[in-house]
């Protein structure tokens, strides 16, 4: 709902249109994308090239292509992006209970906002479409739980069931924190052992803990962003048994906390493009990593 689209459609300056038609005698419209949403720091079209041929036709734009080449050709990676920028409008929707294993819980939640209104859940659709862009790269099948199509939801026990039906080699679900200004850094959340109800997590702890430590150490080297501060005793993992989006997962599974929204020096951070980038980057090279080692 809130996807404005690549800066490349919307109105520009003078100035700016003047800029891309020099750039676009002199380079390939691909390229030309890419650079007017590196430099600009908007949400990036999907890229127009071989590795996504009919990506944005799919139905719903949640699904992807199998795209036939590349080293991660026949690899699923199931991209959650946290809560849905119309959960505030959808209050009495989002607070159904749903069953998450060990109880009942919220089906979704409106997530965080900085203080200017910044709103996490359209954070985390923009570096969702990062991180899609950069991973179907490589030649992986990316399926969203959402892409900004839908009211809100969806709820968190249909959010796990998306990766458990696409049979996902690694699902990651992201998020940025809403804590007390002066706690800041990044935490990747990893599932803890749950054997209730439809809840089965056994299976999945081992290898989820691998996939977090491999995106937590990517993410660092490419953001240089600190781990937690005020969470996970400064390792930036935390182990969850309370959270359905894992509880209910069959398939490797974390969350990324990827900075406090509250926080003014991670705020600066988490509201620039070019900084997103790097962290579709981080989660993108650990994701790759755990793909290649299973
Ligand atoms: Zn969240």
């Amino acid at each position: 709902m809130s996807y404005e689209g690549p800066e490349d459609e919307a109105p520009q300056p003078r100035s700016r249109r003047a800029l891309t038609i020099t750039f676009a005698a002199l380079v390939p419209v691909v390229l030309l994308g890419w650079l007017a949403y590196s430099a600009l720091g908007e949400e990036p079209d999907r890229p127009a090239s071989a590795a996504s041929p009919s990506a944005s036709a799919a139905p719903g734009g949640t699904g992807s292509p199998s795209p036939s080449a590349g080293p991660l050709a026949g690899k699923v990676v199931l991209v959650d992006p946290g809560h849905n920028t119309g959960n505030f409008r959808h209050t009495a929707q989002i607070s159904k209970q749903v069953d998450i294993g060990t109880g009942k819980k919220e089906c979704d939640t409106t997530g965080t906002a900085t203080n200017a209104g910044y709103p996490e859940a359209r954070f985390t659709l923009d570096l969702a479409h990062r991180l899609r862009a950069l991973l179907e790269r490589q030649g992986a099948t990316v399926r969203l739980t959402h892409d900004g199509d839908r009211a809100w939801g969806p709820c968190v026990d249909e959010r796990a069931r998306i990766g458990n039906t696409a049979h996902a080699d690694a699902a990651i679900s992201l998020h940025a924190d809403g804590s007390a200004e002066g706690n800041r850094g990044f935490h990747v959340i990893m599932p803890g052992v749950v054997h209730a109800g439809a809840a089965d997590t056994r299976p999945i702890v081992a290898p989820s803990r691998k996939l977090g430590a491999l995106v937590a150490g990517g993410y660092r080297r490419t953001t240089g962003e600190p781990f937690s501060n005020y969470l996970g005793d400064g390792t930036g993992m935390v182990t969850r048994t309370d959270l359905g989006g894992l509880n209910l997962s069959t398939v490797p599974k974390v969350f990324i906390e990827c900075g406090n929204m509250r926080d003014k020096s991670d705020v600066a951070l988490l509201t620039s493009g070019p900084w997103r980038q790097k962290a579709a980057q981080g989660i993108s090279e650990g994701i790759v990593s755990f793909l290649h080692e299973s």
